[in-house]
């Protein structure tokens, strides 16, 4: 398949001193393997064949895990329900983490549920630990959680992800669903963004 060349986002600062897609962290193919690899990492840790009632319900942490989730999901041959939260810590136009703020929230009833929660990316761990003990408090039977990148950060972080696609630097990305004020969600690698 021929690649299309990748359009510049146009913005009122055209020209100089706009954000833009700098160094490829990791490609496409080896997000695709890698993302068929976590599958099979999920469904052995969720080896409950026996159990006729088995659902797993995803909780997917929007809008930063859009992509990860739709080709996890089609990965992950095991019965699952899906659920959307929208949080925020990063919103707009800034690369520094605001303070996480749930904007949606799950229309889903997780008590006595298996819960896997979907981000994006994990940086501090302030959006899943948030996350996680809203879904404790409502007596989910087990909460998991699957992030496709882990910033390696020389601070402890508040929460260790069940299940990680890359470790990566500590630089912030986008691409594959991440953003940088809305924009190169649908760039499909994962890119460092030069500021
Ligand atoms: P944490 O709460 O763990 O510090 O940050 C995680 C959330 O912040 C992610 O869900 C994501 O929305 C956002 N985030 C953290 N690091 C980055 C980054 O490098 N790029 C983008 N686009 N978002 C990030
Ligand atoms: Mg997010």
């Amino acid at each position: 398949m021929t690649e299309l060349s990748w359009k510049p986002h146009p913005g009122p600062q055209a020209g100089s001193g706009r954000p833009r897609l700098g160094q490829v962290l990791i490609t496409r193919d080896q997000i695709a393997g890698r993302v068929t690899a976590l599958a099979g990492e999920i469904v052995a840790c969720y080896d409950h064949r026996d159990r006729e009632s088995f659902e797993l319900v995803i909780v997917a942490i929007m809008t930063g895990s859009l992509i990860f989730l739709a080709d996890l999901v089609r990965a992950l041959p095991l019965p699952v329900r899906m659920a959307i939260m929208m949080v925020s810590n990063y919103p707009g136009a800034t690369t520094k983490a605001q303070g996480v703020r749930i904007n949606y929230d799950l229309q889903e009833d997780v008590a006595g549920k298996d819960v896997l929660v979907v981000d994006d990316i994990l940086d501090s761990g302030q959006t899943l630990s948030v996350v996680v003990d809203l879904l404790r408090r409502r007596e989910a039977r087990s909460v998991r959680t699957c992030v496709l990148l882990d910033k390696i950060l020389p601070t402890p972080k508040r929460i260790c992800p069940d299940f990680v696609g890359f470790p990566i630097p500590d630089r912030f990305v986008v691409g594959y669903g991440l953003d940088y004020d809305n924009r190169f969600r649908n760039y499909p690698q994962i890119a460092v963004l030069e500021v």
